[in-house]
């Protein structure tokens, strides 16, 4: 399927009017649906097991409705679980409507293989990929593979010389845990656009100022490539903490709250989780921001009911089936 509308240099907003300088603009009412919808792209996991090929495939076909950009399937750590990526980004291309990205990482392989995996992708038709340096499988410090890529700067160069490959790279408007500061981190995404990648997904935030002093950054770097907010609903406050200490992201005090004694009640707090990413989102496209990477947990349902809102029909019905969730 094809982008609508593209993520391209070409279709960047007006610059931002600088977020520290000028009064923050507030999202407009819900009655004033005025805002174009967003162009959105889903994160999937592949399916842990073939025993959920089914309910993944039943999901797929959900986010099919909503036309998103593209999607794109994570990459794990370990021979079995990169499989079934592979897998995966394959079948989405040959079997669905949607364009497929294929996550890959640097993490404990050499160069020939990785590279033989984009050689693999580009001949099966993939285009894009998400270029990333991974992380330890397991934690602890990280250790570029002898022989192999050691930072996604490096693998973008790489996947640029065995073909013409769409790439986006992570960005960190947190600044990501493991470099000396936010400026060390600001030259480390340069290097990566400039290694030949198109765009950068953010990792996730929980505040929209968060992203817009960084893109005000970003910009005053002279980094004039797409980047796109990377949005998680949150519906497990405990396990967002936890994650978020993780990876640097900050979760502000009032999240806690509002989802303070619906422990036991998993409906209301999808409901919240929704409302939550929804306001994020109308915050951002205030301001200017007209594409939104979600990452989905594999929740067809969540991430409807968010397009919804934001002005996003889904295509003419096939029959939904399947389970809320994918694959657990
Ligand atoms: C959108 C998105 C998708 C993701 N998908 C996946 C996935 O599918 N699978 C997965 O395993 N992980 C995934 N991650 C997590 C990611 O792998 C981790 O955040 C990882 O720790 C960093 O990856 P990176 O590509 O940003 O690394 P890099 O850009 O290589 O940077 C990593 C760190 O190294 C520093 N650095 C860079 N170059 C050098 C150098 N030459 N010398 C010293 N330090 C340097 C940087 O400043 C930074 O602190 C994703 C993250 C995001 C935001």
């Amino acid at each position: 399927m094809s982008y609508a509308p593209p993520l391209d240099a070409t279709a960047l907003p007006p610059p931002l009017p600088r977020w520290l300088q000028e009064t923050p603009r507030r999202a407009p009412p819900l009655t004033e649906a005025s805002a174009p919808p967003p162009a959105l792209s889903f994160e999937l996991f592949p399916p842990r097991a073939e025993a959920q090929d089914a309910a993944f495939w039943a999901c797929i076909r959900r986010f099919e409705r909503l036309q998103p950009a593209f999607v794109s399937v994570t990459y794990g750590a370990g021979g079995s679980t990169q499989a079934r990526t592979h897998a995966v980004v394959e079948r989405i291309a040959r079997e669905s409507s949607l364009l497929p990205a294929a996550h890959l990482t640097c993490v404990g392989a050499t160069r020939a293989e990785v590279d033989a995996v984009a050689h693999r992708y580009w001949e099966a038709g993939i285009r894009h990929v998400v270029a990333l340096r991974g992380d330890m499988p397991g934690g602890g410090q990280y250790q570029p593979h002898p022989g192999g890529y050691a930072y996604a700067a490096d693998l973008v160069a790489g996947l640029k010389r065995i073909a013409d490959f769409e790439i986006s790279v992570a960005a960190y408007p947190e600044t990501h845990p493991e470099a000396p500061g936010p400026a060390a981190d600001l030259d480390n995404l340069k290097r990566k656009l400039d290694a030949g990648a198109t765009r950068a997904i953010t990792q996730y935030f929980f505040e929209a100022e968060t992203f817009l002093r960084f893109l005000d950054r970003v910009r005053a770097a002279g980094i004039a490539a797409p980047i796109v907010p990377g949005i998680l609903p949150i519906t497990n406050f405990a396990q967002a903490v936890k994650f978020s200490a993780a990876c640097g992201a900050r979760v502000p005090d009032w999240l806690g709250r509002l989802f303070e004694g619906l422990d036991d009640d998993p409906e209301t707090r999808r409901m919240v989780a929704a409302v939550v990413a929804t306001e994020q989102v109308r915050m951002l496209q205030a301001n200017g921001i007209g594409a939104f990477h979600f990452y989905t947990l594999n929740r067809p349902e969540l991430v409807s009911g968010i397009a919804q809102v934001l002005g996003i029909r889904p295509r003419a019905a096939q029959p939904v089936s399947g389970p809320a969730g994918c694959t657990g």
